[in-house]
């Protein structure tokens, strides 16, 4: 069995530099770019890291950072009325909340405050709702760009059988009801589900999104089938040197798997890209262009 990768750097550059077009021709008609606001609270490395990575991607695409950095102990008052401002803040299309925040904070209650014509993360109920009714509204970065990923590699998922590993608000839920919407046939497998191995086995397409490394190995897939890799962990490799690995274990897939994303360069960098992609989204709604 021929294994093919699915390159989601390679796809993320590609979208880049559509949307660099697009953005030239849009602004010009706007008459302002895009613009996006990313919140961060604290200095967790990770988040910082993320941070850093949306920001050079909006300015490589042409898109306008409004960001704040906010110290940990900032109070949910204070982080609501940044979001009140940047709801009514013209400039503003996209306004993104960097997960997790300080334990202090609730971060439901700051998500729901976002307006949901600039929630680019697609976390607000209403889009949510959307999601659930299979309207067209933003949608979750990381399962959209699975969807993506999937369908520029001719990956056509009607009628297969898809098994999401992990249930989460922000990956699993989401991505589960894209497919269904798509017409796969979707069963969610979580921490509770008996005999994991004989529900992905089953399965022509497996998404792992559970954050642990090397969850699923090759005895649980069956020959031949797609498999989308979106944990990100950070494990201590070789020499003591940390490195991200996937919940897939990726070499022993090797061979098994027909198509299978790395860790890293395969779902991260197309959560990126469809963040890019939600904000010239927002901005064309909000201006009468979609
Ligand atoms: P989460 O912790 O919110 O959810 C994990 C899910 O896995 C839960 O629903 C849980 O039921 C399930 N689970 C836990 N143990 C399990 C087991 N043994 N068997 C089956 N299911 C099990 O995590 P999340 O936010 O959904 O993220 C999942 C992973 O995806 C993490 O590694 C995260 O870093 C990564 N992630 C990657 C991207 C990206 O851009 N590539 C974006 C978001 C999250």
């Amino acid at each position: 069995m021929n294994t093919t990768l699915l390159d989601g750097k390679q796809l993320a550059t590609a979208l880049e530099s559509e949307l660099i077009g697009t953005i030239q021709d849009l602004s010009a008609k706007v008459g302002r770019p895009p613009g996006l606001a990313v919140i961060m609270v604290g200095d967790n490395p990770a988040s910082a890291a993320y941070v850093r990575n949306k920001e050079r991607a909006c300015e490589r695409v042409g898109i306008v950072s409004f960001s704040s950095h906010l110290p940990a102990g900032v109070t949910q008052s204070e982080l609501e009325l940044l979001i009140d401002q940047l709801n009514n803040d013209p400039q503003v299309d996209g306004i993104l909340l960097q997960l997790p925040v300080p334990p202090h904070l609730d971060d439901r209650t700051l998500l729901y405050k976002i307006a949901p014509d600039k929630d680019v993360d697609g976390l607000h109920p209403e889009n949510l709702g959307r999601l659930v009714r299979g309207e067209p509204g933003l949608q979750s970065c990381t399962p959209a760009g699975v969807m993506r990923l999937l369908d520029a590699n001719g990956i056509y998922v009607a009628g297969l059988s898809a098994v999401v590993v992990g249930r989460s608000i922000l990956v699993g839920k989401p991505l589960s009801l894209m497919l269904l919407a798509a017409n796969a046939t979707v069963t969610m497998a979580h921490s509770h589900t008996h005999d994991l191995s004989s529900v992905t086995r089953a399965a022509d397409l497996v998404i792992a999104a559970v954050g642990k490394p090397n969850l699923i190995n090759a005895g649980m897939i069956r020959p031949g089938a797609i498999v989308v890799d979106v944990g990100i962990n950070r494990i201590e490799g070789a020499a003591g040197k940390s490195i991200l690995i996937g919940d897939v274990d990726f070499q022993a897939l090797q061979g098994v798997a027909s198509f299978l994303t790395p860790v890293p360069g395969g779902v991260g960098p197309m959560t990126v890209a469809m963040l890019l992609h939600n904000t010239v989204w927002s901005y064309r709604a909000r201006h009468g262009l979609l």
